[in-house]
């Protein structure tokens, strides 16, 4: 098993901003992201939003202006918690602040890319109806969603955040060549995968495999994942061919 190494720079710092500090690390302190966790490959810190409040029941939410169902988390307490996590216990965080949010454009592999490329990241997680706008506003976050349904609450979409971006940090992933043929890059979706037995309950692995002729391999490989990407996900797909138009234009 790869045990991951620091490589000696800053960890990646995610600061994550919530009323439920007891749900961190969660899933992230096993596996892949809770090794490179115990290596300081990363670092995980919590703040809780709730002692921002002003107020002796520590709210942190009231009903929303104009009416309608449930409540808004007030502008005043979530400025001061991300005010403070910008220079947290002396340490100050450069990196972007990102609300999760269903509103907020899709997260990518690319974008956990830059993430991955950057000191780290101040996670905003929402409950009840979600933040109020002006703070959203003066703070200059970034909204990012975890995709197109509606969480109860920030909280594992900051955990789905975190998970996509550490696995990219230099010295998480032993095998950096798993990382370059994984889906989404080149917008292609992955090839299909076979492990043994060759043959299991009657089906055999496509014979191509088997053969140990590398070029046929990668060739029977970048074909498949073309096939899946047109069948499954004709957005990337039409994206691929953009980008193969582009560069046939430029030669
Ligand atoms: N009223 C909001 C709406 O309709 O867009 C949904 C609020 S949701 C119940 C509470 C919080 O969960 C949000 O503020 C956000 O932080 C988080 N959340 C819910 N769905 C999410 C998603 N798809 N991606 C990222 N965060 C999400």
């Amino acid at each position: 098993m790869h045990i991951p190494e620091s490589n000696g720079s800053a960890p990646w710092l995610a600061r994550v901003l919530t009323i439920f500090p007891e749900m961190f690390p969660g899933p992230l302190g096993h596996s892949l992201a809770g090794k490179a966790l115990e290596a300081g490959i990363w670092q995980l810190e919590t703040l809780d939003i709730r002692s921002f409040a002003s107020d002796k029941h520590r709210s942190v939410d009231d009903t929303p202006f104009g009416g309608g169902a449930g409540m808004v988390m007030r502008p005043d307490v979530i400025s001061a918690a991300v005010e403070a996590a910008r220079g947290h216990g002396g340490q100050e965080h450069t990196g972007p602040v990102i609300y999760l949010s269903p509103r907020g454009a899709p997260l990518t592999q690319e974008r956990a890319r830059a993430l991955a490329d950057s000191p780290g990241a101040i996670l905003l997680c929402g409950r009840y109806e979600g933040v109020d706008q002006r703070a959203l506003d003066r703070l200059e976050v970034e909204e990012l969603s975890v995709g197109d349904y509606v969480l109860s609450g920030g909280e594992l979409a900051a955990m789905i955040l975190m998970d996509a971006v550490v696995r990219l940090l230099p010295g998480v992933m032993g095998n950096v060549e798993t990382l370059s043929e994984e889906s989404f890059e080149q917008s292609l979706l992955e090839y299909p995968l076979y492990t043994r037995p060759a043959v299991w309950e009657g089906m055999e692995v496509p014979e191509v495999l088997l053969s140990g002729h590398h070029e046929r391999i990668r060739q029977w490989r970048q074909a498949q994942a073309e096939e899946i990407t047109r069948a499954r996900r004709p957005d990337l797909w039409a994206r691929v061919e953009a980008t193969r138009a582009g560069r046939r234009k430029q030669r």
